[in-house]
């Protein structure tokens, strides 16, 4: 069957962008590389922008701008507004509306990335076709006062424009003439923007697609430490999801999350402030009610089976059961009592938990006889 398109519902500007922008990383660059290679300066200079930009998205437009998760000094929310418009990724007052959107109704038909309309959809699809009505701008009042919010608004194309490709192409031209321009504008701008596009492209379709769902099943996001690492630290998502306001989205110090630690990095500096964390009980009583969740869901299934499952199964998943809830109801008391929790003891009830769940996957119920 063709494949039927409705034309009079494509964005044909964002289309065109897109397409354009797409050649010229994926066909025009590399052509450039093949034949002239690559310098030190285009190197670090592609470098430069591809962190400069891609951490202004997730810093900036996602954590700060999007979900309060910290309060930000002017040069922070300056750098972060003109490096965000250099991705090409609309203004913040936009990105930031639609990602509320996305987190209030995810998975349902207001979510403008809903992954339950497929994969590509959520990739890119979404970019692609206008929703009539365009959904008001009703969620970002709180953006509004802040006036290099509104500044950025107005001109974030020219931004993108002059600061995203004029300014690598101009600085090649510097460095190396002809060749350094023709460099700057495709590997520097063309080729890092569609990198940069792809790998926030990818939170909202790979994120809700691959990885595991320790914290909530309520929505289709999830943790996967690969997509954490194209994604600065993005792709513990299901965390995300459960906590959106932690300034964190690799909760554990070892998770790979460079988001986190800039802004880490960038209190010490006083240049960031209030920084909002989730307390670890309330983390380690999420997983555990998660699970336990699962284990009900589990013997709800064996029980509409009948009988007739073999019993050594069924004892196993009691036991199961049993495990969880000791350690969920001792947790709780502590939390109640208000004691300290060690670090240690949060971290052995946690492991405790991802094993129960490991052996609720593994076990295989099968019938009796
Ligand atoms: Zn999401
Ligand atoms: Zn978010």
């Amino acid at each position: 069957m063709p494949l039927k398109i409705p034309s009079a519902r494509v964005d044909w500007v964002n289309t065109a962008f897109l397409l354009i922008l797409s050649l010229l990383a994926v066909v025009a660059a590399p052509i450039h590389l093949v034949r002239h290679g690559i310098d030190a300066f285009t190197a670090g200079l592609f470098v430069f922008y591809v962190i400069a930009t891609g951490m202004s998205i997730t810093l900036g437009y996602h954590r700060l701008f999007s979900h309060l998760s910290f309060q930000a000094k002017w040069p922070v929310r300056l750098f972060t507004l003109v490096f965000g418009a250099c991705a090409f990724e609309n203004s913040v007052l936009n990105w930031a509306s639609d990602h509320r959107r996305h987190h209030k109704h995810t998975d349902h038909d207001d979510d403008p990335y809903n992954i339950k309309e497929g994969f590509l959809w959520a990739h890119i699809g979404w970019i692609l076709f206008k929703v009539t009505p365009e959904p008001p701008l009703d969620n970002v009042a709180d953006l509004r006062k802040d006036r290099l919010v509104m500044l950025q608004h107005r001109t974030d194309k020219l931004i993108a424009l002059v600061v995203g490709l004029l300014l690598p192409t101009a600085l090649g031209w510097w460095h190396g003439g002809a060749e350094g321009a023709m460099a700057g504008f495709l590997v520097v701008g063309a080729l890092r923007v569609f990198v940069v596009q792809q790998c926030t492209f990818f939170i909202n379709s790979l994120c809700h697609t691959i990885g595991r769902q320790p914290y909530s099943t309520d929505c289709s996001a999830r943790d996967s430490a690969l997509m954490a690492f194209l994604t600065f630290g993005e792709g513990y998502h299901n965390y995300h999801h459960r906590f959106q306001h932690d300034y964190r989205n690799g909760v554990k110090p070892w998770s790979f999350d460079p988001t986190k630690w800039a802004i880490w990095c960038l209190e010490r500096l006083g240049l960031v402030s209030r920084l909002r964390r989730v307390p670890d009980h309330q983390i380690v009583l999420a997983e555990m009610q998660e699970a336990r969740r699962r284990v009900e869901q589990r013997m709800s299934e064996i029980n509409q089976a009948g009988p007739g499952v073999c019993e050594k199964a069924l004892r196993a998943i009691h036991s199961i059961e049993e495990a969880l809830a000791d350690a969920y109801h001792e947790l709780e008391a502590a939390v109640a009592r208000k004691a300290e929790i060690p670090r240690q003891t949060l971290d052995r009830w946690q492991r405790q938990t991802r094993e129960l769940m490991d052996r609720l996957v593994a076990l295989e119920i099968v019938p009796a006889g």
